[in-house]
């Protein structure tokens, strides 16, 4: 199947080596110049992943995430040249699935794409209602349902991201077992290689926010230092 990639870009000859690049890879290709024309592309010509630079005339890259995550759930990956980006990007919830910064390898891009429309091809839809049984790890005062992608804590279910679902799921089907933060790169963000780690020092981060009681004393995502993170249970 033909996937589709919508590339916002404001410079031509980058914009011009990306789709060409992408359209050797066997992707239909489609690109915008500005935020405005990207945007309306992103919520008309339905593209099956976003490639997104930060810097851009008309609204810039920020904008055009929040806008298209509005209404459409497309794998959006920003390009960035700027370290204070890049912790924007990681820090807020925006809606981005992914980044990468330039300069940037035309191999190392191309497998970005592809973990990234690998993973939203696996993203199942959420299925009927059904009743709590063994598809959800209990833990304390917290229910994971794995197969509805929901986390409940106390009852309450907690609003948490697909990312952060996908690392919690991960952790605590292994419970107690230490994971590095390469191999949970790995195995969550499907990455093959891949050298920034702090994706997932702030990933586990929102996450303790958003499940344990006191963050800085986590009782479920233990750090154990040096070496990675585990699931207590
Ligand atoms: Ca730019």
């Amino acid at each position: 199947m033909e996937r589709t990639i919508l590339v916002i870009e404001d410079e031509q000859n980058i914009n011009d080596i990306l789709t060409f690049s992408l359209s050797k890879e066997g992707y239909k290709t489609l690109s915008a110049l500005d935020g405005i024309k990207g945007l309306e592309m992103a919520l008309t010509e339905n593209p099956d992943l976003i490639l997104l630079d930060v810097m851009l005339p008309g609204l810039d890259g920020w904008e055009v995430c929040k806008k298209i995550r509005e209404s459409s759930q497309v794998p959006i990956i920003m390009l960035t040249a700027r370290e204070d980006e890049i912790d924007k990007i990681l820090g807020l919830e925006l809606g981005a699935d992914d980044y990468i910064t330039k300069p940037y390898s035309m191999r190392e891009l191309a497998a970005r794409v592809k973990a990234n429309l690998r993973r939203s091809a696996v993203v199942p839809p959420v299925p009927e209602t059904k009743p709590e049984n063994q598809d959800t790890i209990i833990s304390g005062d917290l229910a994971i349902n794995v197969e509805r992608y929901e986390v409940s804590k106390n009852g309450e279910v907690i609003d948490i991201t697909l990312r952060e679902f996908e690392l919690l799921r991960f952790l605590a089907m292994q419970p107690d077992k230490i994971f590095s933060r390469e191999k949970l790169l790995e195995n969550v963000w499907g990455y093959e290689y891949y050298g920034d780690v702090r994706t997932v020092d702030v990933t586990v981060r929102r996450l303790r926010e958003k499940i344990e009681d006191d963050p800085s004393m986590p009782k479920y995502i233990i750090t154990k230092r040096g070496v990675g993170y585990y699931f207590n249970k």
